[in-house]
Parts: C-alpha cells; sequence; structure tokens
C-alpha cells in the first residue's frame, strides 16, 4: 500500500465552455480523490496562449463551483510559472537529455514526424527544445479501468518537444513540473488521452 496521500487534479484548457466530457472527468476526479479521503486540486491549463479564450477561465470555475466543486489547493495557472518550466529544461539541457532541434515538421514527414535523430536542412533563428528519448524506452503504468499501460516511447513517439520553436512551452513539460511541483498522486483523465500519458 502507498504512503503517500492521494491527491487528484482537474486541469481544463481554458479553450472554451467546460463540455460534458470534461464535466465527467472533473466529477470522476473529484468523487476517486473523496472516496480515498485524499485532495482535489484544479489547476489552470492555459499553457498555449493562442489558444485561451478570454473569460473561459472565471466560466469553467464557475461551472466547477456550481457543481459543488472547489480545489482544495490552490489554484494554478500555467502561464505564471515560466520560472519553474525553465528550471526544469534547464536542468534537462544540462544534464544533456534535452537538446535544441532545428528541423521542421516537412522535414520531418519523411520520418512519420517521429524525431529519432536531427534531419535540418538549416538552422532556425530559435530552435525547438527536445527530450532525447533513446532505443528501449518503454514506459509503464497502471491505468484503473485498463490495467498495465506499457508504451514503446521510442518508437511510437520519438524525441518529443520540450519548449515549441514559437518560444512557449509545451504541455508535456508543463503538466509533468506541475503534477511534480504538486505533488499529484492520480490523474483522471479522457481515454484520448491515454496514448499521451
Ligand atoms: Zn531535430
Amino acid at each position: 500500500m502507498s504512503m503517500t496521500p492521494y491527491r487528484g487534479r482537474f486541469a481544463p484548457s481554458p479553450t472554451g465552455p467546460l463540455h460534458p466530457g470534461s464535466l465527467l472527468a472533473a466529477l470522476g476526479s473529484w468523487l476517486l480523490a473523496r472516496h480515498a479521503g485524499g485532495q482535489w486540486w484544479v489547476r489552470i491549463e492555459d499553457v498555449d496562449p493562442p489558444r485561451t479564450v478570454p473569460g473561459a477561465i472565471d466560466q469553467q470555475l464557475a461551472a466547477l463551483t456550481a457543481l459543488g466543486l472547489t480545489s482544495d489547493g490552490p489554484i494554478v495557472r500555467q502561464s505564471q510559472r515560466d520560472a519553474l518550466y525553465q528550471r526544469a529544461l534547464e536542468r534537462l539541457l544540462d544534464e544533456g537529455t534535452a537538446f535544441a532541434c532545428h528541423c521542421s515538421r516537412s522535414e520531418l514527414a519523411d520520418q512519420h514526424g517521429i524525431h529519432h535523430h536531427c534531419v535540418a536542412r538549416g538552422l532556425r533563428a530559435q530552435p525547438a527544445i527536445r527530450l532525447r528519448v533513446p532505443p528501449g524506452t518503454r514506459i509503464a503504468f497502471h491505468d484503473g479501468l485498463r490495467g498495465e499501460v506499457e508504451q514503446d516511447v521510442h518508437a511510437d513517439v520519438g524525441d518529443f518537444v520540450l519548449r515549441r520553436a514559437d518560444g512557449y512551452w509545451a504541455y508535456q513539460l508543463a503538466v509533468v513540473v506541475d503534477d511534480g511541483a504538486q505533488s499529484i498522486t492520480d490523474v483522471v483523465r479522457g481515454a484520448d488521452l491515454l496514448d499521451s500519458t
């Protein structure tokens, strides 16, 4: 049995009103947290400013409050956590596990968009930063519904982006830093996100 106290989270992106699937995930994660005697935290995943819809954050929080779903912890916004993500990125760069990549989407098309080594024919003013995923990198976790889930991240995903060429943080970096910093133990999300987990 794990001695870590249960802490779940609901982390909507403010791209519009919460749709029924999001509300189901919110309610499900809240119920599991309550069932476990743990906490339930809300985080705003506004890491992609071009997709953020003005007013959507207040609208989403009001919808949750109307259902009686209120965060047990401080509600943080990813758009205000640059320093945290920057520190994580610098650590990975220092360790040599992250690298600057000048490849464009079209240059990676021959590899079905999967990056295993740089194929850039030129340098960009601002390169993307990717995480190096060596061959044999298999990641497994236990999913409450699907059981053991395992992915060959090298073969299926390749070196993935941590900071985009447009300067914005990639969701994959922000969400891992935040889940770690907030000591999140359990995540409830749509089945469509199983692959990206
Ligand atoms: Zn590259």
